[in-house]
């Protein structure tokens, strides 16, 4: 990440990137107030004993930005930089990324301020069932439901599902995604963002007549989203020529051996010093030449500072919020193919939504029926989304925009106001 750099707030970066797409839909000042503001927030300080006797008091979000169209969706993320004003951006994004992909959920987030890294796995199980009980009349089946995002995985699913289970007496697997495929899991759940970046990719590829095989690709960010993201690009014929984490990142023009780079990282802590590369900075990878540049960290890392310098002539964004307004407008003019996030990684969401489905329904569905679901799923809201970019010539973060808010704002007039 860039140092020295005053980072945008990323709920006034959603906000802006609302009002960018709403003056296309004319709609009316009642509804689009509505609509640039989350619905629930709640903010918790609880404590947590640590190993070593001490008490901790940690600070935790639940924001629920809109339920027009069904339970609220979004993941829980554990970082010392998690701040309400973000979870509100994520929540709103979750939103719009539902209503791309068509799937009949509102947006939400979580986050707890907090360094998991620092942590030992007893800590944060306290640390987890503490946030579960205190949000606890927030979340559930039919309300809101949690699922991982950055620092939290099936293990975090799963204290959430018990906690949740315990008070209510009974188990209530649908109350959380993401979780173990023995407790009730999806198949192909762990892998479906980074495989909806991989279906994007594919198709934008495809679009752009650009061949798949061979493809340059360059990934920031080397956990859940990038890392898998990575893999199945390289399945398919792309050459992942850089990849990074928060310690720095990894270059080899030749191509990255994706598969052994990850149990480097696994026995590590990090892609750094994996052997035959060259070591590359979070920024200079970002600037690399080559035809795919995946963020996958986190938000603000494409500014106007950068955008200029960004070579990759297709962006898919694994990341939430990975490009800022300004940025945008850059990488546009100078015919950059960004796919917005609330499209690229749309792919976990959407299997967490058929994740909940087996759920209540108890019934399962093979790992292959999933996969080609999903794939049925992005293809046809990148053709959607596409097809509104053509029509009426704006890029695709705002034709993404313009389909998700056109979505969630007539089902919000439909629904009419109460009383
Ligand atoms: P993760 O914790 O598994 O991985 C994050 C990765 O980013 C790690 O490798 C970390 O070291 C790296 N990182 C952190 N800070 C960095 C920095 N400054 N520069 C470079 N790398 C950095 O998290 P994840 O689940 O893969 O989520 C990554 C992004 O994708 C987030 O923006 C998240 O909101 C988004 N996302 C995740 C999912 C999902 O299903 N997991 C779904 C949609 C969107």
């Amino acid at each position: 990440m860039q140092e020295g750099i005053i980072k945008e707030s990323p709920f006034e970066m959603a906000q802006r990137q609302f009002d960018n797409a709403a003056k296309y839909l004319n709609l009316k000042a009642g509804i689009k107030a509505k609509l640039r503001v989350p619905k629930r927030e709640l903010t918790v300080n609880f404590p947590v004993k640590m190993d070593d006797g001490s008490i901790q008091i940690f600070t935790g979000h639940r924001v629920q930005h809109n339920l027009a169209r069904g339970p609220a969706k979004g993941g829980i993320r554990y970082h010392p930089d998690v701040t309400l004003d973000e979870v509100r951006a994520l929540a709103m994004w979750m939103t719009w990324k539902c209503a791309v992909v068509n799937i009949p959920y509102g947006g939400a987030k979580g986050g707890v301020v907090c360094n998991p890294k620092k942590m030992s796995v007893r800590e944060k199980e306290c640390l987890t069932r503490r946030f579960t009980s205190e949000i606890i009349m927030f979340i559930g089946p039919e309300s809101d439901i949690p699922a991982p995002d950055v620092n939290t995985d099936a293990q975090t699913m799963a204290w959430i599902m018990d906690t949740y289970s315990m008070t209510k007496g009974y188990s209530v697997p649908a109350v959380v995604t993401g979780k173990p495929i023995e407790i009730g899991g999806s198949l192909g759940r762990r892998e479906a963002t980074g495989r909806g970046v991989m279906f994007t990719t594919r198709e934008a590829l495809k679009h752009l007549n650009m061949p798949i095989e061979g493809a340059r690709v360059a990934v920031q960010g080397f956990g859940n989203v990038g890392a898998i993201g990575a893999q199945l690009l390289q399945e398919m014929g792309c050459t992942i020529i850089a990849a990074s984490d928060s310690r720095g990142g990894i270059y080899n023009l030749k191509g990255l051996n994706v598969k052994d780079v990850v149990r480097h990282k696994k026995e590590t802590g990090a892609v750094a010093g994996y052997p035959g590369t060259d070591t590359v900075t979070n920024k200079e990878l970002l600037e690399l030449d080559c035809e795919v540049l995946v963020p996958a960290a986190l938000e603000n890392e494409i500014t106007q500072e950068n955008a200029d310098s960004v070579k990759a002539r297709i962006i898919a964004e694994g990341a939430n919020g990975p490009t800022t307004p300004e940025a945008d407008d850059i990488l546009f003019d100078k015919g950059s193919f960004v796919i917005p996030d609330i499209l690229a990684n749309a792919g976990g969401v959407t299997v967490s939504y058929f994740e909940w489905v087996q759920g209540l329904q108890n019934f399962f569905w093979s790992e292959d029926e999933v996969n080609k679901n999903l794939e049925k799923i992005m293809v046809k809201a990148f053709q959607d989304v596409l097809a509104i970019s053509q029509r009426r010539e704006v890029n695709l973060r705002i034709a993404a925009y313009i389909l998700a808010i056109d979505r969630v704002a007539t089902a919000t007039l439909l629904r009419g106001i109460y009383p």
